[in-house]
């Protein structure tokens, strides 16, 4: 029985390789990349022919990896991009913030976009958040989000990387819950992660204004429902959605214009006419704000 925190680091490099996923080092005990930056390139070794960063040199490689882990306890990095992964990334609010953790803001997206809570391969990170493995659709690309979901939700794919489960910082652990492989992306958080290409900034792209902290989620979080809806329930769920932000008009926390430009984007990026979305928007507001109880007593 070894406690060399090496052997134990290696074989949570060598775990996440034989799953498929290519790995690299991060700095021991942080989440940082142990390779070299651009910047700081020397031109040799791997480099000679041109800097290659993080998403370049993760390897499956079991013999460059014990070659790699023998050296020091480095936390083990697996480059989605490169493994074929989408990684949900729910966080938790910093200290003393009361905004719901991103646990609880997907489940509620789940629910609303009326789709089961994904079964899959999960990590419980060092700070008490939970990172959601699937596997990403065939032929799409997609990218890292922060937000786009809903508040502390956020996706890494290409580009981005995730900590692997036996890696340990100040804060914590990162551990595997279950032994689940990784799922295939649901289609709904598909629609949801894709670019839009019609409307630039994309279906949920918010304005950048006022607007209190939790209207401004309660708009994101809505939206990004009607980006999930099924196709028979758009208009619904349309409807309900702008009528669940309606009273955050009717309180005066954010600009009833923000709030219709907002659903508009979402509505006729989900494939409503705009016709339909503005008529639809323009009713569920009006009702909200109209029945919305003054702001102690909600
Ligand atoms: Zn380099």
């Amino acid at each position: 029985m070894t406690h060399d925190p090496r052997s134990a680091l290696l074989r949570a490099a060598l775990e996440a390789a034989e799953r498929g996923w290519p790995v690299f080092p991060l700095r021991p005990g942080t989440k940082r990349p142990a390779l070299h930056r651009e910047d700081r390139c020397p031109a040799t070794g791997p480099c000679a022919a041109g800097h290659l960063k993080w998403e370049q040199r993760a390897t499956t490689d079991p013999a460059r990896i014990r070659a790699a882990w023998s050296s020091r306890p480095f936390n083990v990095g697996i480059a989605t991009g490169p493994a074929g992964l989408v990684v949900i990334d729910l966080d938790r609010p910093k200290n003393g913030s009361d905004t719901p953790c991103g646990v609880t803001t997907f489940r509620a997206l789940c629910e609303r976009a009326a789709q089961p809570v994904p079964d899959t391969y999960r990590v419980r990170t060092a700070s008490g958040g939970e990172h959601l493995y699937f596997t990403a659709p065939e032929g799409a690309r997609l990218g890292n989000t922060a937000g786009t979901i809903g508040e502390l939700v956020d996706s890494r794919a290409w580009g981005g990387y995730v900590v692997a489960a036996g890696s340990t910082t100040d804060t914590g652990a990162y551990e595997a819950v279950g032994d689940r492989g990784a799922a295939p992306l649901p289609e709904w958080l598909h629609t949801v992660l894709k670019p839009a290409p019609t409307r630039p900034g994309g279906p949920l792209g918010l304005p950048a204004v006022d607007g209190s902290r939790a209207a401004l989620a309660a708009l994101r979080a809505e939206c990004a429902a009607v980006a999930a809806s099924p196709d028979k329930q758009r208009n619904t769920t349309l409807n309900r959605c702008a009528f669940k932000v309606g009273r955050f008009v009717a309180w005066g926390d954010i600009p009833r214009h923000v709030v219709e430009e907002a659903f508009q984007g979402a509505g006729e990026g989900r494939g409503l006419t705009a016709a339909e979305c503005r008529a639809t928007i323009r009713s569920a507001l009006d009702s909200s704000i109209r029945k919305a109880r003054p702001r102690e007593a909600a």
